[in-house]
């Protein structure tokens, strides 16, 4: 083979790859540096190289995705699979830790459905049990009875289990009160705490103004006599406080609150308690006896990790290595139980699995798998720097996984009528995916009658040709309330314009679109779009959950009730 012809083979092989890469479009800059590459052997310059691949991107940009694909297959179909990058999707290592010895947990409190925030938290740890063999504890925080609700236990553990986590041992918090009051007393004993009876108010103001109580300074017995009472239920509005520092600089250690009084019903305990630990004291508490090794924070827990490690070294227990990451935060989206729940109770959403919300539930009924979840996670890794993310980068981590499985179809928004003049009536077989034909394909009966979207007629001028995708093309002759064409030719033409059809067999369907919830701080009333169309009928035997792609529209995760069909829009 001569040098010319081995760089026009070479360039025509890695621009049909670069063009069915993406979207039909090869980039002369990428198609350059792989014939190079590949004839870096070869003694051939640059110079040489670069006019013969410009020449024939442009070429080959001329030709349509399916004209590409045919190509591609005949002279070199082994490069018409994407190759895959593997990425390394992995943690870096943990400081401190030991094949076999790492513990971790993960502690919600269960008071709402688990969010991508906990997502993050409960992959990393689940993650780093995993890499060093070692045991992964799921720990139910519930030592707030204001907050805790039954149905949150067995929600968060399916929530968890839809990512694809699982756990070696799992407790609750609420199970180890005795304990927790064992090590009250201790306190006590020591007179490293103290039962505070200040009202709250007066009790936030010593701590602004850094001024010690009367309280803390009571003998150890009198305190004693004082917790016993606050079990007596004749006992309101006192609590157990750490004898911190109140001139300390860090305000968490103004001698924290580590018990106090909450009369309400507990769902597992019903009114067996009443005296509950705040998550300072639970949560050093339970990493430690629980045996954790490298229990994960967010970062703005910071400055009450110096209250953790004090209370471990007074009680004498083992100190855990502690960790800390930033919390995860996205644009225009609430990550956050406390600031989800508002928008739940004022009916600003439609529920818990609100397509807008970033709850594990909402994220899954849009079509955003788990394993994107995990790869957005672990990509983002385990930085302290606070900074919000766009949603855009979760999506992206979706379409990598979906885009070379999602089956592609037909759908028409705000359809209008097409008749076709002198249309041929055929029986017309359509792939399924573009560069899959294992995906399978379907097959369409055509008349002269069909339904295009509105919005694409718009863009085409009396006396335009333009293709009915995967079928032929046809001139425009009138457009009124209906649309007139004439068929024209069935080869493809390159430069038209390609528009996606459906004929009068189709099924109506609703998608629904989500956008921000929040935008410039403020609650977005119009983040939800009800989109009306009809997509061709193959769509109707599609069953619920699974994710296709409406061309030219996006993906779209359809669910299938007997035949009513809706669509839920996931991304681009
Ligand atoms: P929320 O405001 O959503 O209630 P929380 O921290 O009070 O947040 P918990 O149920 O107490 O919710 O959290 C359980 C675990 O998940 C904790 O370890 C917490 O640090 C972690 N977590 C919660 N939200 C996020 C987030 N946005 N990013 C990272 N981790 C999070
Ligand atoms: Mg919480």
């Amino acid at each position: 083979m001569s040098k010319a012809d081995k760089i026009e083979l070479n360039s025509r092989k890695y621009a049909l790859q670069n063009a069915v890469q993406f979207d039909g479009k090869a980039n002369v800059k990428a198609v350059t540096g792989k014939v190079i590459a590949a004839l870096s052997k070869e003694d051939i310059s640059p110079k040489e190289i670069i006019p013969i691949v410009e020449s024939i991107v442009k070429k080959i940009n001329k030709l349509s995705l399916e004209e590409q694909v045919a190509e591609l297959t005949k002279i070199a179909p082994e490069l018409l699979h994407k190759e895959k990058k593997e990425r390394d999707f992995s943690l870096p290592s943990l400081s401190n830790a030991e094949k076999g010895k790492v513990v971790t947990r993960f502690p919600p409190e269960p008071n709402g459905y688990l969010h991508i925030g906990h997502a993050k938290a409960a992959i990393v740890d689940y993650e780093y049990a995993k890499m060093y063999d070692g045991k992964f504890i799921l720990r139910f925080d519930d030592t707030n009875p204001e907050n805790a609700e039954l149905e949150f236990y067995d929600a968060q553990k399916k929530d968890l289990r839809w990512l694809g986590i699982e756990w070696d041992e799992e407790y609750n918090t609420s199970d180890h009160l005795e304990k927790h009051y064992k090590f009250a007393e201790q306190l006590l004993k020591q007179n490293d705490a103290y039962i505070c009876k200040c009202p709250p108010e007066k009790i936030k103001n010593g701590r602004f103004k850094g001024k010690e109580c009367s309280c803390r300074n009571v003998s150890s017995d009198e305190n004693i006599n004082d917790w016993k009472d606050m079990f007596s239920r004749s006992v309101d509005g006192v609590v157990l406080r750490l004898k911190g520092d109140m001139a300390c600089v860090n305000t968490a250690m103004r001698d924290p609150t580590l018990f106090r009084i909450i009369n309400k019903s507990h769902p597992l305990h019903g009114d067996k308690y009443h005296v509950w630990p705040t998550y300072d004291f639970a949560g050093a508490i339970e990493d430690s006896i629980s045996g954790v090794t490298h229990p994960f924070r967010t970062k703005e827990y910071e400055l009450r990790d110096e209250c953790y490690f004090r209370l471990l070294e007074l009680l004498g227990l083992r100190k855990p290595y502690l960790m800390e990451f930033a919390r995860l935060s996205i644009d225009g989206m609430p990550v956050s139980k406390r600031k989800i729940k508002p928008l739940i109770d004022k009916g600003l959403v439609l529920g818990y699995d609100d397509i807008r919300l970033p709850t594990l539930m909402g994220l899954k009924k849009r079509g955003i798998l788990p394993e994107a979840i995990k790869n957005f996670v672990i990509s983002q890794g385990i930085s302290k720097v606070e900074s919000n993310v766009t949603f855009g980068l979760v999506e992206a981590a979706n379409r990598k996984i979906i885009d070379p499985l999602a089956k592609r179809y037909f759908f028409v928004k705000n359809p209008i009528k097409l008749m076709v003049e002198n249309a041929p009536s055929l029986k017309k077989t359509i792939n399924l995916h573009p560069t899959d034909e294992k995906l399978g394909n379907r097959t369409i009966k055509t008349s002269n009658n069909f339904f295009i979207s509105k919005e694409d007629i718009k863009e085409i001028k009396i006396g335009d040709v333009f293709r009915l995708k995967d079928l032929y093309n046809v001139k425009l002759k009138e457009k009124n309330k209906v649309v007139y064409a004439k068929y024209v030719s069935d080869e493809l033409i390159s430069d038209s314009a390609k528009i996606q059809w459906t004929t009068d067999n189709y099924i109506k369907m609703n998608v629904f679109i989500p956008d921000f919830l929040i935008k410039n701080d403020k609650y977005n009333l119009n983040s939800l779009t009800n989109v009306e169309g009809f997509a061709e009928e193959a769509v109707s035997r599609i069953k619920t959950g699974e994710i296709v792609q409406f061309e030219r529209f996006g993906f779209v995760r359809i669910e299938n009730k007997n035949g009513k069909l809706i669509g839920f829009f996931s991304h681009k």
